[in-house]
């Protein structure tokens, strides 16, 4: 028997390589070796979910309503609780039949978007550095990613005014992420206003993604993008249960907004998946009425973190901006040091885990991002073990 050599498709030979592939041996290595690592590198809350959505959970399990097939589109309830937590959140009316779709996941939306919108060779406007799936998205859907930069010279926003004419002209679809991942950036409304005028003027599909509304300090509450007049007409916006809940592995979301954007989405997804568990939507529904107690509290726990690495990090002279929003803290590299490099030290010097900025893209180069995803001992640990490293 002949056997050919394998090869994947050219689109997954086509995502960028997987760097922290080589810091996850790292991290193993180093604790084979017996040291005690701190892992600062996830993005995944370490807090439990809440227990009454948890009782939602088993009470709805128990239905045998919820054991078959879900609508692609989601439980006409859970998408009316979503409908009801944006007015109370942010003010904005949205129909929960045309402007409502549950996903699996906010990862999954994003992924699936692409396809529902973009033709090959048209071009998708995406932040860099950001999360990985925007990028992932547009490639299998045969899209071209152009990235705009995100520069602390402006507050970590994109520079609309500097993408070329020959771009906008093949531009279908823009993601955003605020409050951002991995700067802990946030956007004023003033910002979505210009997006929205500029999505007009070029014909763009805006997608903003956010995922870290709830997570929130000092008293600041991140703005939903479709807040702004019109911002309906251009585009959606995706939120997910995940980080406001601790709920990442219950794979709940939504994507809301322009209707046709959310019929589209939706037909992909009745052609590709069928839907979140019932019991999961469930739960989600009990989870969005206690919105507003949840977010409060988790949010409290997270500013502390916060304050205790970013006072320590700069005491052991690190450059770092105190985020006002999501659980990211974006550290500058000491200067003559890469980010895979600084990360690679971290580890061997301190046992600490961060993640290299250049895996977002060419312009987290220069960055270390740590996740508030450890207790506040770990953290404090953390600093001591740092300052005996670099002090
Ligand atoms: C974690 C994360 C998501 C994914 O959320 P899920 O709903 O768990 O799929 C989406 N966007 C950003 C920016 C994230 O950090």
């Amino acid at each position: 028997m002949i056997t050919r050599e394998f090869e994947v498709a050219r689109r997954l030979a086509a995502l960028p390589p997987y760097l922290f592939v080589e810091i996850d041996r790292k991290r193993r290595e180093a604790i084979a070796r017996g040291i005690d690592v701190i892992n600062l590198s996830i993005g995944d809350p370490d807090l439990p979910t809440p227990p009454p959505i948890v009782r939602a959970l088993a009470r709805a399990a128990r239905d045998p309503a919820n054991h078959r097939y879900p609508e692609s589109e989601g439980l006409e309830r859970f998408r009316q609780a979503v409908s009801d937590w944006y007015r109370r959140r942010f003010g904005v009316e949205l129909s929960p039949q045309r402007e409502v779709l549950t996903l699996i996941g906010a990862k999954e939306g994003i992924g699936h978007l692409p396809l529902a919108v973009v033709n090959p060779g048209d071009i998708v406007l995406i932040p860099d550095p950001a999360y990985p799936v925007y990028r992932a998205g547009t490639i299998f859907a045969g899209g071209t990613p152009y990235e705009m930069p995100l520069r602390r010279e402006n507050g970590f926003l994109p520079d609309l005014g500097a993408i070329p004419r020959s771009v906008l002209e093949r531009a279908r679809l823009m993601f955003l992420n605020y409050p951002n991942n991995p700067t802990g950036a946030v956007a004023p409304v003033s910002f979505y206003e210009e997006v929205v005028e500029f999505a007009r003027r070029h014909n763009i599909i805006v997608a903003q993604d956010n995922t870290y509304s709830e997570i929130c300090f000092d008293g600041y509450r991140p703005p939903s993008f479709l807040q702004v007049p019109g911002a309906k007409d251009v585009g959606i916006e995706f939120h997910s249960l995940s980080k406001t809940f601790n709920m990442t592995g219950w794979r709940i979301a939504c994507a809301v907004g322009r209707a046709e954007v959310i019929e589209a989405l939706r037909m992909v997804k009745s052609n590709l998946d069928s839907g979140a568990f019932q019991a999961v939507q469930e739960a989600g529904i009990v989870a969005l009425s206690m919105a507003e107690e949840i977010s409060r509290r988790n949010s409290a726990i997270y500013q502390r973190r916060r304050d205790v690495l970013v006072r320590g990090l700069r005491k052991v002279g690190l450059e770092v901006d105190a985020p006002r929003a999501t659980f990211y803290v974006w550290l500058r590299v000491p200067p003559g040091q890469d980010s895979a490099g600084f990360v690679a030290r971290l580890i061997e010097t301190a046992g600490i885990v961060a993640t290299p900025g250049s895996g977002f893209g060419k312009e987290g180069e220069g960055y270390v991002r740590f996740a508030l995803t450890a207790p506040i001992p770990r953290l404090r640990e953390a600093i001591g073990r740092l300052q005996s490293a670099l002090g």
